[in-house]
């Protein structure tokens, strides 16, 4: 049975189906006096996850496992007399507060219990997946979490097949920029799967069977001597790379990486400053002497949620009024990372000129540019150019946040008029700053033409998208781009601009 959907990472695999079953949910209706059992639970999770991994990370989660046993910490939590959600949260918040003293190492502790209390919470409320994966598998799901993916990737999932449309989530932006073959929209994929044994990812299109077929196995990318693709007049288009993982540095050569998420770091309990420096300087040493942009936290909203309690705010706001410590650490790691100077700093969901000048005052001399994905930020474009080296455009924020509708929702769309006179308006005030765009509308194949007929020269994108972008800019023609741009500023609606960039991508 084939059925076509939407390719994320185009490309052609084939193993045994693994159906992602939900896990059995903790109820927020638990009571106060089933905490005991619950902790066992998630230390027996936590001792799993620890299984093959080196004795660092093992020591670590230790250190927590003790306090989750301890009957003090117990009789902590029941004293709180709330809910059970709100006293764990404030059961931790309170051990965490006595950590935190002058001492770099117990502000360190202080600072990884609060990413314990999220882990914790997130599990009581059944959102971590305790199930393993099947290695190698073909992974069938509805919809997938971060958490998810990260597993997906660690368990060498060979390729994902999804129900959901949400092409701009964050968890499928992880298999994208993990280049693991995936392929979105297929409804009822895991009715359909429990059907059948294998399933075959082709590009855009599954076929699901009871049969084993062989394939021939091609990269996903090749390398490249230039970070410049020429249209076929021509122009330069300057390429980069968005990251999630720090060795996926190792992947490319000759780019400067224009994104590095940092946040997935945060996720997966890297906050120290010793840590985070160690990781940034070893990037910027295999990078150098491209470039190396690290992007600050960007914690919040669907982003790694923050935890119960804490404001809902994201990016740099969250850091410099609600997690000021976080921020200074990170930025301490970077400044001690930069030996080689090739790093720069890209500061997440900014919406005011004040917000900038106070994480530069920290920066020193470090380069720092904006992201534009706020509405209120590409509205302000011309009062940062004082201030900022450069700027780079987040789509999928802005798209969200223009349209009031959430990335990861099913009728998510990007090529809305007004997200488009928002880019070109954002564009044409941040002369003569260099100006990329960092979205995942740069590596999607209309997304990249309606870019670049704006005039926007510099994309940041996933490794995965290096061919087809270079296949798709080499064939463009300045005369045919400046029609195209005239007609997506004058569009009434999505679907003009959709048909007009389809007709001219058919057309190559
Ligand atoms: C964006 O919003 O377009 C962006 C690049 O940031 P992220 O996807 O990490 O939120
Ligand atoms: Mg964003």
């Amino acid at each position: 049975m084939r059925i076509k959907g939407i390719a994320i990472v185009s490309s052609k695999v084939f193993g045994e189906i693994f159906i992602l079953n939900k896990t059995e949910d903790f109820k927020n209706d638990i009571e106060i006096k089933d905490i005991e059992s619950i902790l066992e639970s998630y230390v027996n999770y936590l001792l799993e996850e620890t299984n093959g991994m080196d004795e660092k990370y093992k020591e670590y989660v230790n250190f927590y496992v003790g306090i989750l046993r301890s009957k003090s910490f117990v009789q902590m939590i029941k004293n709180k007399d709330e809910n059970l959600l709100k006293s764990i949260s404030l059961a931790i918040d309170e051990i965490s507060n006595k950590f935190n003293l002058e001492n770099e190492h117990y502000k360190d502790i202080s600072t990884e219990l609060k990413f314990f209390k999220n882990e914790l919470l997130d599990f009581i409320a059944g959102k971590l997946e305790k199930e393993s994966f099947k290695e190698e598998a073909i992974l069938v799901a509805k919809n997938l979490t971060i958490r998810q993916s990260l597993k997906a990737v660690k368990s060498n999932i060979k390729g994902v097949i999804l129900e959901t449309n949400a092409l701009t989530s964050h968890p499928i932006l992880v298999l994208k920029d993990k280049g693991i073959p995936t392929i979105i929209g297929i409804e009822n994929a895991v009715e359909i799967a429990k059907n059948y044994k294998y399933a075959l990812i082709d590009n855009d299109e599954v076929e699901f069977t009871n049969e084993k077929i062989e394939i021939i196995k091609k990269p996903f990318y090749i390398s490249f001597q230039e970070d410049q693709f020429k249209t076929k007049d021509g122009i330069p288009i300057k390429i980069q790379i968005n990251i999630d993982f720090p060795e996926e540095v190792e992947k490319v050569k000759n780019f400067d990486i224009g994104l590095f998420r940092t946040e997935y770091l945060y996720l997966n309990g890297i906050i120290s400053k010793n840590e985070q420096k160690d990781i940034y300087e070893e990037m910027s040493y295999k990078v150098y002497p491209k470039i190396l942009t690290i992007r600050l936290f960007d914690l919040g909203g669907d982003k790694v949620p923050i935890s119960i309690g804490n404001p809902n705010i994201r990016g740099i706001r969250y850091l410099l009024y609600y997690n000021r410590e976080l921020l200074n650490k990170q930025i301490s790691a970077i400044k001690l990372a930069n030996k080689l100077k090739n790093i720069k700093v890209l500061i997440p969901m900014v919406s005011s000129v004040e917000e900038v000048i106070e994480v530069k005052k920290l920066l020193e001399d470090i380069e720092i540019g904006i992201m534009i994905e706020t509405p209120a930020s590409a509205l302000i474009t011309d009062r940062f150019k004082k201030i900022v080296n450069f700027f780079s455009l987040g789509t999928n924020d802005l798209s969200q946040y223009t349209l009031a509708i959430n990335r990861d929702d099913i009728s998510f769309q990007q090529f809305h008029p007004s997200v488009f006179r928002l880019i070109y308006y954002s564009f044409s005030k941040s002369k003569p700053k260099p100006f990329s765009v960092c979205g995942d509308m740069a590596s999607n194949d209309i997304g990249l033409i309606a870019l670049i007929s704006f005039g926007i020269r510099i994309f940041s994108i996933p490794i995965s998208y290096l061919n087809r972008a270079k296949e798709i800019i080499e064939k463009l023609n300045k005369k045919k781009l400046s029609e195209i741009s005239r007609k997506i500023i004058t569009a009434y609606k999505e679907e003009e601009i959709i048909k007009c960039l389809k007709f001219y991508l058919d057309s190559l």
